[in-house]
């Protein structure tokens, strides 16, 4: 029978950590951390995702500003906006909330956000950096794992970590953490034929693949340790579930995540650590001095 990490609580304590820091930092420079939000359109998934952001940092203190656009505004007002949020110095962080409407270039709109105010971790240059191990911001659901493996003091180095699903915000970050942690890893996607034969060889097995339950015992080792990032309606109840089937793989885990309540809140979390983290560099506390 697994542990479950629970995201929820680990967040929560972190988060009440960050509030005192806030709190500082507001005596120290007389002023709060400020995240600004873009979304374009209705979607009600992302309109979520805002709403929690927006929760987390009214929790902590942080000043939170949301732009939420209508979906025909063109793509040179959502540029203007980047750039004068970017060109003020009371703004920390600018995220833009994915995935935009079809009529949007959203690679021009992620380069045109200052990439020291890319609290996401998404501009190519974060990216580059990431890949070159040079500090950077980090993308924010990577971030929160590795962050809850370490809350359980969960060996990581010399150890084998399978990956599976290979995206650019979730897999492929994921990949290059656990290498930095000098972790063995292996990936898997869509592609990949046998895909038991790899999963089944981890000691800690990470799922983004967007499949509600897919993933279940045969995948997993006895006493491997499963994080599980999908979120994803149930096609019988309509609830939320993730890529992983909990109530198959929780007896043979060691330490397993849930949906809701996992990776879900340790991403908000991160994204509130990159936005002090943005916070600290733009009033000259350098990235490089700090732990
Ligand atoms: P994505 O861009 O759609 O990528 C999915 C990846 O999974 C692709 O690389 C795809 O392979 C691979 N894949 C799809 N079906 C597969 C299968 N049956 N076996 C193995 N690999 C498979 O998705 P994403 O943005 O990474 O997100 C993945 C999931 O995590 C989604 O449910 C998303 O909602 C969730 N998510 C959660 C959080 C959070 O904070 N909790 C944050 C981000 C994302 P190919 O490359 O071959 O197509």
């Amino acid at each position: 029978m697994a542990e479950v990490i629970s995201g929820r609580d680990l967040s929560a304590a972190l988060k009440a950590d960050m509030k005192v820091q806030v709190k500082e930092l507001f005596q120290k420079y007389g002023r709060a951390p400020h995240l600004a939000v873009i979304i374009i359109g209705d979607n009600p998934g992302s309109i979520s995702y805002v709403k929690g952001k927006e929760k987390s940092c009214n929790e902590i203190g942080i000043k939170n500003t949301t732009f939420h656009l209508n979906a025909r505004v063109s793509q040179k007002t959502v540029m203007n906006l980047i750039k004068s949020l970017n060109e003020d110095e009371t703004v920390d962080g600018i995220l833009v909330q994915l995935p935009l409407p079809k009529s949007y270039d959203e690679e021009a709109i992620i380069n045109a956000i200052d990439p020291t105010k890319d609290v996401d971790g998404f501009h190519p240059s974060n990216i580059a950096k990431l890949w070159t191990k040079k500090p950077c911001m980090l993308p924010c659901t990577p971030k929160g794992i590795i962050e809850m493996l370490k809350s359980k003091n969960i060996e990581i180095k010399g150890k084998r970590v399978c990956v599976m699903g290979r995206s650019n915000i979730v897999g492929l970050p994921m990949m290059k953490l656990f290498i930095d942690e000098d972790a063995t890893v292996t990936m898997v996607h869509s592609k990949t034929t046998r895909q038991w034969e790899f999963t089944r060889d981890a000691d800690i097995l990470i799922v983004a693949i967007g499949k509600p339950k897919v993933v279940n015992a045969r995948y997993i080792k006895d006493g491997a340790v499963v994080i599980d990032v999908g979120v994803n309606r149930d096609p019988e109840t309509g609830k939320l579930c993730g890529d992983v089937d909990f109530d198959d793989c929780e007896p043979y885990a060691s330490y397993i995540t849930k949906v809701p309540g996992g990776v879900g809140p340790m991403t908000i979390c991160a994204l509130m650590q990159n936005t002090i983290e943005s916070f600290l560099t733009h009033v000259g506390d350098k990235m490089e001095d700090r732990k």
